[in-house]
């Protein structure tokens, strides 16, 4: 079966190495999130790059030699519908914004509606080949959605911690998929926690975010697919990208980091492109580390209602602080109210973004408005379907008027008539 072996992995703090096989989540010394190193990086022929590009495969699996899980099957079930997002050009957006080089890569096709689902496909995978009973995630809501999604497909069981104030399209979701949910009367950092007594207590398999290595192995597969899309086209070199990212933990900017070394390594791309970290004003705490120049990250006490984003201490802050200050780039925060008022922007290209997808794209104009480039290649990423959260765009746009069924009452409140 079609893989890539582990080399090693590394420790974000202390650097240390480990054997693949001697730890199985964060560094045993300090906690510290680590990195999975491949075999290819030493040794890019191991990959057969034209075979990936001929494959018809359109899912995550089709990137299985630059992963350290093999695809376990399961072809026409949602595993296989995993990834392989569409990216946008989106022409009056490009044209209101004079950016003639802007691309939105929207995550809300994949199965659960966001962009976890990548995470959890690798992360279900692995679970299935180590014969594990039970995979648990504490989530704000889409990484256990995504978790749900992908134990249903392939039969597999999964519990879900969420806290309590997760929005209740999330929690419908995760029960609908027949995962155990168990709502945490705490915050979303109370229930990841709890999660992590439970898997050392009762030996659970833990998926969560910034903890189980494997997520930001399934997380850079968005990175191939920004890459492949570039490669067909010369309005821009994938290179030259300003790559704007919402981040809470900072697992998918990490993610999307690796699957860009990972791509550098094998001498397919020549140099990397530049990663902008958007933040929630209230949710702030890499952005804030970034801002002091900071070595450590402080937790902050989260208050953004953009839920998937809201995070007291992210728990792969370092590498996402590391990544964006090592790519050139730079992080910025956005007020809910900028988060909100981007939601019927993208709405007004034809895509729906809950608020923490709306947060790249707020991140981006807040960027234009204090001197950002606009002819600078720029792309966004959206991460998940405003269908997550419509109390959120409720709030985000005004009321449609309530008429008598009568053309006098229609023609008073069109303009079209
Ligand atoms: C999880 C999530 C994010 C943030 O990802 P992190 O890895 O926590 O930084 C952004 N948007 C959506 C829709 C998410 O579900
Ligand atoms: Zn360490």
């Amino acid at each position: 079966m079609l893989m890539m072996t582990i080399n090693h992995l590394t420790c974000s703090i202390c650097g240390r190495t480990y054997a693949p096989d001697s730890v199985q989540y964060c560094c045993p010394a300090d906690g510290g999130n680590l990195t999975v190193h491949l075999a290819f990086e030493d040794q890019p022929e191991l990959v057969d790059r034209e075979s990936i590009l001929g494959s018809r495969d359109r899912s995550v699996w089709r990137y299985a030699p630059l992963l350290p899980v093999a695809d376990p099957g399961f072809a026409g079930t949602p595993l296989h519908r995993v990834g392989g997002t569409p990216v946008y050009e989106l022409p009056g957006i490009r044209r209101s914004l004079g950016m003639p080089k802007l691309w939105v890569k929207d995550e809300s096709p994949n199965p659960s509606a966001s962009f976890k689902d990548r995470a959890s496909a690798i992360v279900i995978a692995a679970a299935i080949s180590r014969g594990e009973k039970l995979t648990v995630a504490a989530s704000t809501g889409n990484a256990g959605a995504a978790m749900a999604c992908m134990a249903a497909a392939t039969g597999q069981k999964c519990l879900i911690l969420a806290p309590r104030t997760a929005p209740p399209a999330k929690v419908a979701q995760l029960l609908s998929f027949g995962a155990q949910v168990v709502l945490v009367d705490g915050s979303y950092d109370d229930a990841f926690e709890l999660s992590l007594q439970a898997t050392e207590a009762f030996g659970w398999y833990n998926r969560n975010t910034g903890f189980n290595y494997l997520t930001a192995e399934g997380k850079k597969t968005a990175a191939f697919e920004i890459w492949e899309f570039f490669l067909h086209r010369n309005e821009a070199e994938v290179e030259d990208l300003n790559i704007f990212i919402p981040v809470g933990d900072g697992n998918i900017l990490t993610g999307i980091w690796k699957g860009f070394k990972d791509l550098l390594a094998l001498g397919w791309i020549g140099k990397l492109p530049r990663l902008i970290g958007v933040q929630a004003e209230g949710s702030a705490a890499i952005a804030n580390a970034y801002a002091q120049g900071a070595a450590v990250i402080e937790a902050v006490r989260s208050t953004t209602l953009a839920d998937s984003i809201s995070v007291d201490l992210p728990r792969d802050g370092l590498r996402a602080l590391h990544a964006v200050r090592e790519s050139g780039g730079e992080y910025i925060t956005v007020s809910d109210a900028e988060i909100l008022a981007a939601i019927p922007s993208l709405g007004g290209a034809g895509i729906f973004a809950e608020p923490a997808a709306a947060a790249a794209f707020a991140g981006l104009r807040k960027a234009l408005q204090s001197g950002y480039n606009p002819a600078q290649p720029s792309l966004v990423m959206v991460t998940g379907s405003g269908l997550k959260d419509v109390r959120a765009a409720t709030q985000a746009v005004s009321q449609a008027p309530t008429i008598a069924p009568t053309l006098a009452a229609l023609k008073e409140v069109t303009k079209h008539a």
